[in-house]
């Protein structure tokens, strides 16, 4: 760990990155620690500053309005998976949140936290993918809104890695008939990072689905679409034949690697596996 470094406490998101711009990309946003810190302690990540990000009252909280749900990147996990706009609207957060790392981490790590750490396994982006959700950031340039599968660029990198501030994640209000779930597969029951991990959305007319999202996670460099299984679902009844036929796109699409948690061929048959479970989760 760096014996020194500056330190901010800034009050509104401005003050934040015109801090964060003196520093030329060698300062990092502080909003839970909890992948930080860690990073810090073990020598991988050695910023010259601090800019603790906690008292910008505008970047935490869930708001909506009766098309969208705006998430403040600092809403720690535990507000997440406690949202009453949440559990009624988008359900599948809550129940992300909750799957996520110990009461301890929820209660530090936030939603932006995870989404900018950008972990190709991190847990709230393929939910937050599948429901259609927006990135919104400033940095020198201004704001820019992106879809979230286009926000991140590598493994920990995304389009404000050394460039700005993550400000909201904007989720459009779901349908009455589109149902969204999250699948993991991890080593362990509890405390794990995901081996593979699948969300869908599913919205079905009159028996048919019309449409059909698949987000996969910690089976490619960034956590990734599925656009053949995608294709795959659309125009069926969603039956067995169906959401196998999908499974078995969505395995041939990822573009796993070897690593501690599972080889690159026990993820991909993992993926048709993981795959067919959500999407028996979301078919009726
Ligand atoms: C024991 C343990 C268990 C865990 N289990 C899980 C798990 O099950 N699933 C999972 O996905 N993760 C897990 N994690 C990882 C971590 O807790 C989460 O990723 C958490 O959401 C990170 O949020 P944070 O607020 O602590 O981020 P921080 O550590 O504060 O920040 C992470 C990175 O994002 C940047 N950043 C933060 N906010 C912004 C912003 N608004 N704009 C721009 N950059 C920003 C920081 O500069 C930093 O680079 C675990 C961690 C631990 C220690």
């Amino acid at each position: 760990m760096r014996k020194t470094f500056d330190f901010f406490k800034p009050a509104t998101a401005q003050e934040a990155l015109r801090l964060f711009n003196r520093y030329k990309g060698a300062a990092s946003f502080l909003a839970g620690g909890t992948d930080l810190v860690a990073k810090m302690r073990s020598g991988t990540a050695r910023p010259k500053a601090l800019i603790d990000i906690k008292a910008i009252g505008q970047l935490s909280g869930v708001r909506k309005t009766r098309t969208r749900v705006t998430i403040g990147p600092l809403t720690t996990l535990t507000e997440i998976s406690r949202s009453k706009i949440l559990k009624t609207l988008l359900p599948v957060l809550p129940k992300t949140a909750l799957l996520m790392a110990s009461p301890q981490v929820r209660n530090r790590g936030t939603v932006g936290g995870n989404l900018c750490n950008a972990a190709p396994s991190a847990d709230m982006a393929p939910p937050l993918i599948v429901l259609g959700a927006k990135a919104r950031f400033l940095t020198r340039q201004g704001t820019r809104t992106v879809r979230l599968e286009d926000f991140f660029t590598g493994p920990g990198q995304t389009l404000v890695t050394g460039k700005g501030l993550l400000s909201a994640i904007v989720v459009p209000v779901p349908g009455p008939r589109v149902k969204a779930a999250y699948q993991v597969l991890t080593l362990r029951e509890a405390m794990d990072l995901s081996v593979v991990s699948a969300a869908a959305m599913v919205r079905k007319e009159r028996g048919i689905i019309r449409e059909a999202r698949i987000a996969l996670g910690a089976v490619a460099p960034v956590p990734m679409r599925a656009p053949e299984a995608e294709a795959a679902l659309v125009g069926t009844r969603g039956k067995d034949e169906d959401i196998e036929k999908a499974a078995l796109c969505a395995s041939a699409e990822c573009v796993p690697i070897t690593d501690v948690r599972g080889s690159r061929e026990y993820r991909r048959e993992m993926v048709s596996v993981v795959v067919r479970r959500v999407l028996e989760e979301v078919r009726n």
